[in-house]
Order: structure tokens, then C-alpha cells, then sequence
């Protein structure tokens, strides 16, 4: 089931539990977990007061008084020195037993705040990995919604060199289709008119008298002109559920395997399943193509099913290309360089 990342105040977050990044005694302090006592009220302190404290990398439960969710999981993250003093385990630690509090009290859904981000300094980008990483093989075993709350924009970041990586790769994709000349635009739009109507097999119009133009691409396969309406119509093509299956077939993955990979929960996995003619979402076409590591001209033949396009116009498809022709699949690491370039996320 489902990884989000979103930018929200944790306190806001309407879901079984949210995660507080605790000080080992659990009696309060600054940050996510001042924020949380405010919101929740005197009652989580006195609870807190009986715990005994938490060491680094455990966490304990209580109830949420006036906050929106049931529970509260304290966690105690590392203070960061050098990244070799333990810290990366105890981070993981604490996730993994936040995550482990969370499914022992039923919870379908949890908020994570970016633990030790803040005050207690671990860089930021190892942060999210570890959380990123940790969630994600916990979710490959579990059902349950978890989100990852980013506070504010500067708290997040992914790694430098990746994001100056992307953000190149955006710039010689981008400027590419934007920084046309006007003859240029002009001649791309006579062709493309063109090419319009010879897919339609409606007429074949002399080409227009430009040297050095391109030829225009081949025509799909013409419909005979005869046919009839209703045979015309029987010669549709297999449908975007009936491709995804077949490649999940072909991929030997189970279903299970796949929906997981691709960040959708299970029900809209069967809905997709059951019905032929399901029309996905893009984000959702995208994240099924991620998750079954589809080459870039299947990814386009599979969105094609669904009505879509990958094109140089849109940062994110640009961004998504950028992973895929690296051959990384990971659908949680494209989700934050997504993130971190302010767009919408894969997945359901
Ligand atoms: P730590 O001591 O574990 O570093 P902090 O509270 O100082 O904990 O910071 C942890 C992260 O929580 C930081 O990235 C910070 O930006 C974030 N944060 C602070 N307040 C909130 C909030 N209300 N909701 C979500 N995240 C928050």
C-alpha cells in the first residue's frame, strides 16, 4: 500500500497515528513535538509522564486527546554527528518500531514527521532516504497507508548531485520545445497538421515545400474504406487493463508485487482487474509502466492505452523520462525528486 510525501502541519493530519520525534524523557521540547503537545492538550503530557522515557531508535504509544488522530507514536531520533556513530541504524530503528506500535494497534494509515531533520541535524537528504527506505520495505510487507509530512519547503531536500542532475536533464529536454523560433513553431504545426489528417485517412496533401523539414511519420495501418461502423468498432485494440495485465503476466511478478511497486493500493488494483475498459489516471498509467520497468517506448505505448502522451511540455514527464532512461525504477525516489520539483506525485 501506499508511500506519500506531502507538505502539510503533521498536527493537521487526519489518520489513525501520527509519529512525534520525542526527546528520550517524552516530557515535550521544541519542534514537531511542541507542536503536538499544543495541539493535543495537557492530557498527552501526563500520559507521557508514566512511560518511563524511550531510548534512541524505540518508540512508545499513546492516545491524541484533542488532536485529529487516535494515536500517538513517540519515537526518539539520533542526534546526527557524523553519520558514524550508529546513527543510520537507530533512524531506520525508528521507523520500524513506529511502524511496528502502528500495525499492533490496528492503525490502516500513519503520519511520519522527517525525524531528526530538525533540531537533532541529520542532513536532510539522508534523512528522507532512510525514512523513504525503511517505509518502503515495511510497505512491501504490509497494508497500510503511511505518509511522510513535510513541514516546509526548506526542510526538504533530496541529494544535491541528483537534483542537479534532473534539473540539468529538465533544462535540455524543456528548453528543447520551448525556445522555437516562430518559423520553426510554424513549420512544426504545419506538419503536425499534416500528420493529423493522413492519420485519419482522409487525404493526402502534397507536402509543403520546405527543404530541410522531416518526414512526416509513417501512417498507422489504414482502416479499408468499406468496412462497416460496427466492424470498425470490433477492431479495437487491446485495452489499457488488458495490456497492463499481459505485461504483468510476462513480467512473472505477482499481482500483489506489482500493485506494491507501483505505489497503488489494492482496490484499485481490482478495480483496474475487473474492469476491461478502466481508465486510469495518468499518475496511475505512469506508476503501473515504473512499476513493471518498462522500457520509455513502452511506457508510451502503455499510456497510449489510456489516452496519454510523455511529452517534453510537462516537467514532470520530463523528470520521470530522466529515471527511467537512468533504468531507476524506484518509485519512491522518483516520487521526491517529483516532490522536490513541486510535482504531482505517482501512484494512486
Ligand atoms: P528532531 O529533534 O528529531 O530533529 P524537530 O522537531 O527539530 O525534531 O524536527 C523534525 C522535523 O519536523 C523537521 O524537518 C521539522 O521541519 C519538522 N516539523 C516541525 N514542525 C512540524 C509540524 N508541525 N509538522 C510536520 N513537521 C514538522
Amino acid at each position: 500500500m501506499p508511500l506519500r510525501i506531502i507538505r502539510n502541519d503533521i498536527t493537521k493530519m487526519k489518520v489513525d497515528a501520527i509519529v512525534n520525534a520525542a526527546k528520550s524523557s517524552l516530557l515535550g521540547g521544541g519542534g514537531v513535538d511542541g507542536a503536538i503537545h499544543e495541539a493535543a492538550g495537557p492530557g498527552l503530557l501526563e500520559e507521557c509522564r508514566a512511560l518511563g522515557g524511550c531510548e534512541t531508535g524505540g518508540a512508545k504509544i499513546t492516545g491524541a486527546y484533542n488532536l485529529p488522530c487516535k494515536h500517538v507514536i513517540h519515537t526518539v531520533g539520533p542526534v546526527y554527528r557524523d553519520g558514524k556513530h550508529g546513527e543510520p541504524e537507530l533512524l531506520g530503528s525508528c521507523y520500524r518500531e513506529s511502524l511496528r506500535l502502528a500495525k499492533e494497534a490496528g492503525c490502516e494509515s500513519v503520519a511520519f514527521p522527517l525525524i531528526s531533520s530538525g533540531v537533532y541535524g541529520y542532513p536532510k537528504a539522508e534523512a528522507l532516504r532512510i525514512a523513504v527506505d525503511t517505509i518502503g520495505e515495511f510497505l512491501a510487507e504490509n497494508d497500510m497507508t503511511v505518509y511522510i509530512v513535510i513541514f516546509d519547503k526548506t526542510a526538504y531536500r533530496i541529494g544535491e548531485k541528483l537534483y542537479s542532475d534532473i534539473e540539468a536533464y529538465i533544462d535540455d529536454k524543456y528548453v528543447d520545445e520551448h525556445s522555437d523560433g516562430i518559423a520553426e513553431r510554424r513549420r512544426r504545426m504545419l506538419f503536425a497538421r499534416r500528420d493529423e489528417i493522413e492519420e485519419d485517412g482522409i487525404c493526402a496533401c502534397p507536402p509543403p515545400m520546405l527543404g530541410s523539414a522531416p518526414a512526416a511519420k509513417p501512417m498507422a495501418a489504414p482502416m479499408a474504406a468499406n468496412i462497416s461502423l460496427e466492424d470498425a468498432v470490433g477492431q479495437i485494440d487491446e485495452s489499457f487493463s488488458e495490456m497492463l495485465l499481459r505485461k504483468i503476466d510476462e513480467s512473472g511478478m505477482t499481482d500483489a508485487q506489482v500493485y506494491k511497486k507501483a505505489n497503488i493500493d489494492r482496490k484499485l488494483f481490482s478495480k483496474i482487474r475487473s474492469a476491461k475498459n478502466y481508465k486510469p489516471s495518468k499518475p496511475t498509467a505512469l506508476a503501473f509502466a515504473i512499476a513493471l520497468e518498462l522500457s520509455l517506448d513502452e511506457t508510451k505505448d502503455l499510456l497510449m492505452k489510456a489516452g496519454f502522451a510523455l511529452s517534453h511540455s510537462s516537467k514532470s514527464d520530463i523528470i520521470i523520462e530522466y529515471f527511467i532512461s537512468h533504468g531507476n525504477y524506484n518509485i519512491f525516489e522518483i516520487n521526491e525528486a517529483l516532490f522536490a520539483f513541486d510535482q504531482s506525485l505517482l501512484g494512486a
